[in-house]
């Protein structure tokens, strides 16, 4: 981070995970920097993941249960390639899909010179009652916690042939 992100901040969270762990130098460094400027720094261990990977496509019912109950969607908002996403898993799901496109309309085009009307297609994301396509991929904010382990290449293979045909199937 350049001198003027630090300026720019008033928090900083940091994921620390068991592979690979953040350097012991870099940890003192990002330490020094925040307490210099008064930043409360949120030091996160992510030792467990949330599973959001399903076995089958979700149902319109489940899909829709699944989205309200989101804290995902809350918490995970990001911009990708001049695209808006309430949560981060539609950019995830585009690498599966035949057709990237289908997921990329669960996010929002940014690049709008007309930045009152940007700010309120946001706002209607953001207080959509729909779930996205990307939720019939994915199990939510509650899926159950898994260990951080390292996969084995058939695991990788199997889940990435997963989410291959379940991400073909979703119309
Ligand atoms: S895709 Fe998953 S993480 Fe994103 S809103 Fe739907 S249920 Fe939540």
């Amino acid at each position: 981070m350049t001198p003027r992100s630090w300026d720019s901040i008033q928090m900083l969270a940091v994921s620390l995970y068991p592979e690979p762990a953040v350097p012991k130098p870099l940890i003192r460094y990002m330490s020094r920097e925040a307490a210099r400027r008064g930043i409360q720094v949120s030091w996160k261990v992510q030792d467990k993941f949330t599973c959001l990977d399903r076995d089958r496509l979700a149902t319109h019912e489940e899909a829709r249960g699944v989205f309200n109950s989101c804290w995902i969607r809350h918490r995970c908002n990001s911009i990708k390639d001049g695209r808006f996403y309430c949560c981060t898993r539609p950019q995830y799901v585009q690498k599966f899909a035949p057709v990237p496109e289908w997921f990329c309309e669960d996010g929002v085009e940014v690049h709008d010179e007309d930045t009152g009307s940007l700010a309120l297609r946001i706002q209607a994301h953001l207080r959509g009652t729909e779930p996205l396509r990307s939720c019939y991929l994915c199990q939510g904010g509650d899926a159950p916690l898994e260990t951080q382990r390292q996969l084995h290449p058939r695991e990788v293979a199997a889940k990435r042939e997963r989410l291959v045909t379940l991400a073909a199937a979703v119309q």
